[in-house]
């Protein structure tokens, strides 16, 4: 991609409202635009790390052997009657009419669209266990959407869901599940932990984890046991009297150690909550109606590229774990006018193109210090100056984590990222 050419406006001025990091370089580095409160436009840049992160997820679901489809975001609202959850979930549930009065909702979670789907497809236990998931916008009208992507009104998840026809095999898939997730979010380059949560609004009773990105900018709070490996969400237990130090409640030995996180992903065992209240039933081996076991599955997709930034930045932008970048390779042409800076760029980016790697070539007519500025701000993983060395064939090649540079000829530097 030439940057000439990019829908990508980064910003001078620090964006306001933008208390975390991950708000204010997504703002400024022209990732992402604000419609209304919680509600956001994933520009070019924005989109290619969704995507990044989506193949990361697309792969290793399969891996897990779910199957992907797409359910519709407009539901029915008596579904939400049907599984009580209408109340539960309260005001944060959008709901809407259509021209003849029904009643709808903008799905936050699909638990009761594919319990009833579910039920109506699959009628005999030799068709069990089947895990099915998609990626797609969730809506919940937030009490205080904030921090940018990371709550959002608006936003993009991943929601897994299993069924099974005993508890067994509902274990399995939880399993297959929680190890996906820890492939997952180890891809994505997040330092995170696996801990006990509480089930919320979501409900079920074989419990659940949460998977939260370590960050002193997360909403909640993590207790963990060196002495054991307890680790659970607060929000399990008293919140207001867990302190640091207090004894471990399940060794009783060991200290707690309190801190900060981001919620990432969440796995449930629901058991039969859903597929009973939606009549969601199979016949067994001997022709008895029983409801499966449901499992639910999900990942903040957009949440999790915030999270990615709260973790990987400095002082200056971006620092973009390969594995998620929007791009690779950044070769920044410092004097468009020099006709051999510009030879050795342009013959570079074609090299490393046709090795299918993704190049954002800087052929901007700028001043050197505000391409480097941006480039700092971008953070990409690789980047490739040609500037004063151009005249004897040779680039400065720059690993953007490292900050380490050397002078390398078109091969070499070519041969780095390759
Ligand atoms: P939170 O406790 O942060 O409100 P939640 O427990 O309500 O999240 P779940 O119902 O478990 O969220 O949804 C699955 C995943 O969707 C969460 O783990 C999180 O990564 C993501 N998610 C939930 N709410 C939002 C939101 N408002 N904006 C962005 N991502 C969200
Ligand atoms: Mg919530
Ligand atoms: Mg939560
Ligand atoms: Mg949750």
């Amino acid at each position: 991609m030439r940057q000439s050419q990019l829908f990508a406006t980064t910003l001078r001025e620090e964006p306001a409202d933008a208390e975390l990091a991950s708000h204010r370089l997504l703002l400024k580095a022209g990732y992402i635009r604000q419609l209304a409160g919680g509600i956001y436009t994933y520009m070019p840049l924005g989109w290619r790390v969704l995507q990044k992160i989506e193949s990361i997820v697309n792969e290793e679901m399969d891996r897990a052997g779910a199957q992907r489809l797409l359910m519709p975001a407009l539901q029915p609202l008596e579904l939400w009657q049907a599984s009580g959850r209408e109340r539960d979930y309260g005001p944060e549930l959008i709901r809407l009419r259509d021209r003849h009065d029904r009643e709808f909702a903008l799905g936050p979670t699909h638990e009761e669209v594919i319990a009833s789907l579910v039920g109506n497809e699959l009628q005999s236990y030799r068709r069990f266990p089947v895990t099915l998931y998609q990626i797609q916008t969730k809506f919940r009208d937030e009490r205080r959407p904030r921090y940018g992507l990371l709550r959002g009104r608006e936003f993009l998840m991943k929601d897994a869901y299993s069924f099974d026809t005993d508890r067994e095999g509902l274990d399995r898939s939880y399993q297959r599940m929680y190890e996906a997730y820890e492939r997952i979010f180890t891809r994505c380059g997040l330092d995170y932990r696996a801990v006990e949560a509480d089930a919320g609004a979501i409900g079920g009773d074989g419990g659940s984890h949460e998977f939260v990105a370590l960050s002193e900018s997360g909403e909640d709070t993590i207790a963990s046991c060196s002495a054991c490996g307890y680790a659970a969400n607060v929000e399990l237990s008293d919140v207001s009297h867990t302190a640091t130090g207090d004894a471990c409640p399940r060794c009783m030995e060991g200290g707690l150690q309190l801190c900060k996180g981001i919620e990432v992903g969440h796995v449930f065992k629901l058991g039969t909550k859903y597929t009973e209240a939606l009549g969601a039933l199979y016949l067994d081996a001997n022709g008895r109606e029983r409801a499966s076991l449901m499992g639910c599955y999900g990942i903040g997709i957009s949440r999790l590229m915030a999270a990615v930034l709260e973790q990987h930045h400095d002082a200056s932008g971006m620092v973009w774990p390969a594995a998620v970048a929007p791009y690779a390779v950044h070769i920044v042409i410092v004097a468009i006018q020099d006709a051999r800076q510009r030879e050795c760029a342009e013959r570079l980016y074609e090299q490393l193109r046709a090795h299918g790697i993704d190049v954002l070539l800087d052929d901007r007519d700028e001043r050197a210090g505000v391409k480097f500025r941006d480039a700092d701000l971008l953070g990409l993983p690789h980047r490739i100056v040609a500037g004063k060395h151009a005249q004897a064939g040779s680039v400065e090649y720059v690993a953007h984590s490292s900050g380490i540079r050397e002078v390398l000829t078109i091969e070499e530097a070519a041969a780095r990222v390759v």
